[in-house]
This record gives C-alpha cells, sequence and structure tokens, in this order.
C-alpha cells in the first residue's frame, strides 16, 4: 500500500469525522483502530446543533437524524413532583437544528463509517498503532495486527485514540489536569416502576443527579449515575467492570425513585477525569477528540468537541501543501482554547451535578424540589430552554485571533473572521434560501454581496464556490471556511482575497 497522506489512528467519533472530513478535501486517508469489530456500547446520548451544522457538508446529518429523536421529552422528578419538559421546542434561532438530539454514539459511529465505505475509505478494525517516531519530517508508524508487524510512513498522524492516547505518549505530550472524586455507573435495564415510556427521566437526588434514557442497547433503559470513585486501575473514560445489581438498586433508592431492577443485561463503572493537552499538535503529529482533551459527561461536550476539532483540522491537512505554515499551526492556536472552555463547562456542570461538596447537595436535595412547582413556567419559556441548549451546542466558539481570521478594510454589521456563519435567510440567484443551504458543501465558500466585484471568481479552482447574495447590498465579500468560520471579510476590493485564499491552501 503506498503511503497515505494521512494516518488516523482511532475510529471513534473523532476519527471517523476526521478520516471524512480529510478525504472529503482531497487527501488520501487510512483509519485504523484496534478493536476488533465496529459495534461497542454507546456512552455519548446528546447531539448538538453546532456539531450537527458542522458535519452538514459532509452529508450525513439526513442519517443521524433518522436515528435520532428530534423532540425529546424529559420528566424532571424532584421529590415527590414530577415536571415535565419539552426538549425538542428549544427555539433556538440562526441554526437549521433549533432542537437537542438524542442519539446513540453507536448510531453516530455506524452512520459516519457507512459515509466513508460508500466513498472507497475501509476502516482497518484489529489494527494498533505500537510505536511512532518522526525521522526528518515524516512519522514512521509501527502498526500491529494479526497478520504482524507493518511499517507505516504517512505525510501526518492524526492521533484520535482516545484518553490514553499511544500518539500523544509517543509525541512527548504533556497531560494536565486530573482525576474525579466521582466515577459514573452505567446500566442497560429493566425497571418495575410507573414510569412514562419514551421520555428521559432525570431524578434530583441527594448524591447526584440520576438520569434514564430511553436509549438502552438491548434493555428499554439506560442508567448513567455517580458516585464516589472506587479504587482501580481501569482505563479512564471507558466502561470498565461490571457494577452489581445490588449497588445499581441503591443509586435508584439514593435517589428516591420508586423503582426496582428487573433485568440488567450490561453494566460497568466508568472513571472519569478532566485534562487538557499542553500541545495539540507536535510537528506532522496532531491531536483531536479525547486524545486532546477528556471531559465528565456533564453537559455532553466530550463527542461532540472531539467531532469539532475533526471539522476542524480535516480540511487543514487537506490542504497544507498549497498552504503556508499558519494553516496547520492554527489547529493548536484554535481548538485548544476552545477545549480548555468546553473542559470548564463540564467541570461546573458536574460539580452542580454529582459533587458532595455540602452547596450543590443542598442545592439538588432541598432548593430544586422547593422550586418545582415554578420550575414548569421557567422551563415553558421557549427563550430560557433556548439559551441553556444553544450554551451547550458551542456557537460561542469563535477564533478572532486566529491567523487564518483576515478583515480587508472597515465592517460595518455581520460576523466578524472567525465568528461561525450565522445561518440567516438571503436571496441567491432570484430565489430565498439559508447561508447553511448554500454552504452545506465541502471546500470554501465566497459570498458576494449584489455589486461586489471579483476578479478571482473566473480562476476558481475546485476548493471554492462562488455564491452572489442578492439580498446583500453594497461590495463585500465573505469567505466561509470548510469548517463554518467565516476566515476574510472585505467591504470593498478583492486584491486581500488573493493573499487569504493563499494562506488557507485553497487556491
Ligand atoms: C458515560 C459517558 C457519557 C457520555 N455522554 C456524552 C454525550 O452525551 N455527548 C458527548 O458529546 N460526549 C459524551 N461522552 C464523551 C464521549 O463518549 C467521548 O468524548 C467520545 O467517545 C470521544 O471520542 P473519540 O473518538 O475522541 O475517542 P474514543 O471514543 O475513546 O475512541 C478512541 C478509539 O481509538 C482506539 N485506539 C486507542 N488506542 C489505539 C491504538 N494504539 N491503535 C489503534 N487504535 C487505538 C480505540 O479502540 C477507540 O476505538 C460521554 C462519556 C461517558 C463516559
Amino acid at each position: 500500500m503506498s503511503a497515505p497522506d494521512v494516518l488516523v489512528v482511532g475510529a471513534g467519533p473523532t476519527g471517523l469525522t476526521l478520516a471524512l472530513q480529510t478525504h472529503e478535501h482531497g487527501a488520501t486517508v487510512r483509519v485504523v483502530d484496534r478493536r476488533s469489530e465496529a459495534f461497542r456500547r454507546s456512552r455519548a446520548m446528546i447531539v448538538h446543533s453546532r456539531t450537527l451544522e458542522c458535519l452538514r457538508p459532509l452529508g450525513v446529518t439526513a442519517a443521524l437524524l433518522e436515528r435520532a429523536d428530534r423532540s425529546p421529552r424529559a420528566q424532571l422528578h424532584l421529590g415527590s413532583r414530577v415536571v415535565d419538559v419539552s426538549l425538542g421546542e428549544a427555539a433556538m434561532r440562526s441554526t437549521p437544528y433549533p432542537h437537542l438530539t438524542m442519539v446513540r454514539q453507536a448510531d453516530v459511529e455506524e452512520v459516519l463509517e457507512d459515509a466513508l465505505l460508500r466513498r472507497g475509505v475501509e476502516v482497518e478494525w484489529g489494527v494498533g498503532l505500537d510505536a511512532l517516531d518522526v525521522v526528518g519530517e515524516r512519522p514512521r508508524a509501527t502498526l500491529t495486527s494479526a497478520g504482524g508487524h507493518e511499517l507505516a510512513t504517512p505525510r501526518y498522524v492524526v492521533g484520535c485514540d482516545g484518553p490514553a492516547s499511544s500518539v500523544r505518549n509517543a509525541a512527548g505530550i504533556a497531560w494536565d489536569g486530573g482525576a474525579y472524586r466521582q466515577e459514573i455507573v452505567l446500566a442497560d435495564l429493566e425497571l418495575e416502576a410507573d414510569l412514562m415510556p419514551d421520555v428521559l427521566h432525570v431524578v434530583a437526588g441527594r448524591t447526584g443527579l440520576l438520569f434514564l434514557f430511553a436509549l438502552g442497547e438491548g434493555a428499554t433503559w439506560r442508567l448513567l449515575g455517580t458516585r464516589p470513585a472506587r479504587d482501580g486501575d481501569q482505563p479512564f473514560g471507558q466502561p470498565g467492570e461490571a457494577v452489581p445489581v445490588a449497588d445499581v438498586q441503591a443509586l435508584i433508592d439514593d435517589a428516591g425513585l420508586e423503582a426496582q431492577v428487573r433485568e440488567m443485561p450490561w453494566s460497568a463503572q466508568v472513571r472519569l477525569q478532566h485534562r487538557v493537552a499542553r500541545e495539540f499538535r507536535h510537528g506532522p503529529l496532531f491531536l483531536a477528540g479525547d486524545a486532546a482533551h477528556t471531559h465528565s459527561p456533564a453537559a455532553a461536550q466530550g463527542m461532540n468537541t472531539g467531532i469539532i476539532d475533526a471539522v476542524n483540522l480535516g480540511w487543514k491537512l487537506a490542504y497544507a501543501d498549497h498552504a503556508g505554515p499558519a494553516l496547520l499551526d492554527s489547529y493548536d492556536h484554535e481548538r485548544r482554547p476552545a477545549a480548555r472552555q468546553a473542559l470548564a463547562l463540564t467541570h461546573t456542570v458536574f460539580f452542580a451535578e454529582a459533587s458532595t461538596h455540602p452547596l450543590p447537595q443542598l442545592l439538588r436535595g432541598r432548593m430544586l424540589p422547593l422550586l418545582a412547582p415554578l420550575l414548569p413556567v421557567m422551563l415553558r419559556q421557549p427563550r430560557a430552554m433556548a439559551a441553556v441548549i444553544t450554551l451547550l451546542s458551542q456557537p460561542w466558539v469563535r477564533y478572532p485571533g486566529s491567523a487564518l481570521s483576515v478583515t480587508d478594510g472597515f465592517l460595518a454589521r455581520g460576523p466578524r473572521p472567525g465568528d461561525r456563519l450565522p445561518d440567516r435567510v438571503v436571496t441567491c440567484a432570484g430565489r430565498q434560501t439559508r447561508l447553511h443551504d448554500l454552504t452545506a458543501s465541502p471546500g470554501v465558500h465566497l459570498l458576494l454581496a449584489r455589486d461586489a466585484e471579483c476578479a478571482e471568481l473566473d480562476r476558481l479552482g475546485p476548493r471554492v464556490t462562488g455564491h452572489r447574495i442578492d439580498s446583500w447590498p453594497g461590495t463585500g465579500i465573505t469567505a466561509v471556511r470548510p469548517d463554518g468560520h467565516v476566515g476574510f471579510r472585505s467591504a470593498r476590493s478583492a486584491g486581500a482575497l488573493t493573499a487569504w485564499l493563499e494562506l488557507v491552501g485553497a487556491t
């Protein structure tokens, strides 16, 4: 096999997305995973709207949404009160996905793997990275499978190999942070209980929140609970030893839910940590997803952040040959601060959800039940719900200080370079459409105001698509990167556009 441009180590959601994004932007890619088969039990159950937006140009969102619950409902159990919440009517603005989306991680992985297969990229299961070094500028990776050892020499290696990343260890990158004093208990189970079916149940107990998702694998319910961490040396973030039924029943009883475990085909404890790699890039070696940052499950950030890392990095690896060094450097500059912010968010939510500190205990055990009569009114405020769900979705991630964010001249209104492109209604070629519809294909998109002159338009290569926006008066030009962030904006001339296209390798 000839050396691919990119070797992706790990075929979790991050590695699969990275392979797809890299391939769609023109590079050759190889994906290996030491697991012997694709299926594994899901951990993540929630995909946020920003993640769906990022995946849309890769043509996988429709398949994901087919498997998802797009109008999930929840019941909050607060002492003896039960409060109904509709999570599908969040009324988030400026996104094609204004709802919370519940879908199993196994489904996300299957949809991504299918998309790769349709493009002729087959994940190599049962192939592990055993050793890695860099000679000159070229990585040398030793891959081991049942067939023996093999030396691979790709241009770049991306470690999407989870929290215990072999790529990160081989690159000698520090892993800052620590372990949590709590751990997660996961269980697929049948319950003897008077619970509304097909609804997410959240039970606020004094010792933490208990979740019952109607998304069990081989059972009706998937339980997620928190308890003080036990001693053990199982890998962090991965489902470990099975948990006795009595322990799961104790979690349910402590939360105050009247339910008896009838059957429990599967369970696992999961040790948790909060860490961020000190570099996301070391020469031709990159880290993405849990290999670069690892979280508690609170606020559902891990898989979502990993997918966004992959969408940020994939096109850059594919365009790097035609670009200056700033393109690949920008990955660490953009994504490490974003990962730190996501980590801070999960840390705060996990403290409120699961900490045994007296303050969150008081809030969960005493204050929430007292607030219960007010909650239905508060939760029925679409704006309040939208604000919370939007916060979790990360549309606040911006790259204004990135070397790839270039402004030419004075800009009055609208998104700035580095911002996510909002999904506004515009008129293009005589018909009304939305910006995210126009930009829903791989590559760079140029949005030209009605009177903008753009000499480059005739010389654009296959990496750039131009759109004339009739409803935008003036002469402005906006360039949108393949990850949906504005890269360049000019109020007038197109001179600086050529330099920007060269900067990102899109010429
Ligand atoms: C209980 C729980 C609930 C969660 N819920 C959510 C949620 O709702 N939303 C959310 O966004 N996140 C959630 N997360 C986090 C999410 O599961 C992870 O962030 C996500 O799995 C990370 O994906 P990844 O592809 O980066 O890494 P992983 O999923 O860990 O995949 C890494 C892959 O690399 C492979 N690998 C490892 N080493 C090697 C090697 N040397 N050679 C070859 N292959 C290798 C592994 O076999 C594995 O397949 C949750 C986590 C937990 C524990």
